[in-house]
């Protein structure tokens, strides 16, 4: 019978050795301390198989978020599928100018626009408690998985199924946040590290030979109609698009325009503030 640690020396021939360790530890359900104290631990034949599967997906360029079906996000754990980008770091950028904005009321009405798995909803409902959280998206396989991870995770989200504002009526917010398709259509990006694996409609606007920025178009040019006095939206884009994203957030009425720089010293947010 196959050993765990065997298992384990087998997959990294062919996997990153950290992803393979994760994938062993993942199909054995067993922890990173078990296979280093009990290396000899037997592997049935089921679930070897079952690694193998994994490893020869893992090896297709697979995400292991996915195999996994797990991936962290502001140092929480989410479940993730194919239904939902995976989260990235970056984004925790978002998360920290939302609770700045948020801890200026007492009780702000958040909403989350294209929330796929949930997380800049949950982490915020856990880091403003007493916030009043919205999560909307127009895939209703997303809505699920963020559904699973707010349960997970005890957070108190209200989601609705739809396209951008269209659930919301005339409903205003002290705070709008959205990490909206933003990718140019054809960005040779969308066939690298594993992005072929995530919903491409989580990724681009589709828009062939446009700018990547219709989807950031209709939540910004709607922003004030669901802005209250005083309120903010704040927003994710690509590399290369605040500028463009700053023009839109003027041109829809809002003042103190900003863009802030993410961990790679990269302009990843702008937002603005309905005066
Ligand atoms: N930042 C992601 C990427 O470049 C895209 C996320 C998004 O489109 N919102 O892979």
């Amino acid at each position: 019978m196959t050993s765990i640690a065997e298992a384990w020396r087998a997959a990294s021939q062919r996997i990153d050795r950290l992803d393979a360790r994760l994938l062993v530890e993942n199909v054995a359900g067993c922890t990173h301390a078990d296979l280093i104290a009990h290396p000899t631990r037997p592997l049935s034949a089921d679930l070897l198989a079952r690694l193998d599967a994994l490893v020869k997906r893992r090896a297709g360029g697979e995400p292991l978020a996915y195999l996994l079906r797990s991936a962290g996000f502001y140092g929480l754990e989410f479940m993730v599928t194919p239904a939902v980008l995976i989260p990235r770091p970056e984004t925790e950028l978002l998360v920290n100018l939302a609770v700045e904005k948020g801890r200026q009321l007492p009780a702000p009405n958040i909403v989350d626009l294209g929330t796929g798995s949930g997380v800049l909803a949950i982490t915020l409902e856990r880091l403003l408690p007493e916030a009043t959280i919205t999560a909307v998206d127009v895939c209703s396989g997303a809505l699920e998985v963020a559904s699973v991870n707010a349960r997970r995770h005890t957070a108190d989200v209200r989601f609705l199924l739809g396209d951008w504002y269209s659930p919301l009526g005339g409903e205003r917010f002290d705070l709008i946040v959205a990490n909206p398709p933003y990718v140019i259509d054809g960005d040779p990006h969308l066939q690298q590290n594993g992005l072929p694996f995530e919903p491409q409609t989580a990724l681009t606007d589709g828009v062939v030979g446009g700018d990547g920025l219709a989807c950031i178009r209709v939540i910004v040019g709607n922003a004030a109609r669901h802005l209250r006095p005083g309120g903010w939206m704040l927003i994710e884009h690509g590399y290369d698009q605040a500028a463009a994203v700053r023009d839109l957030l003027h041109a829809a009425g809002l003042s103190d325009v900003a863009s802030w720089l993410d961990l790679s010293g990269v302009e990843r947010v702008s937002g603005g503030c309905l005066r």
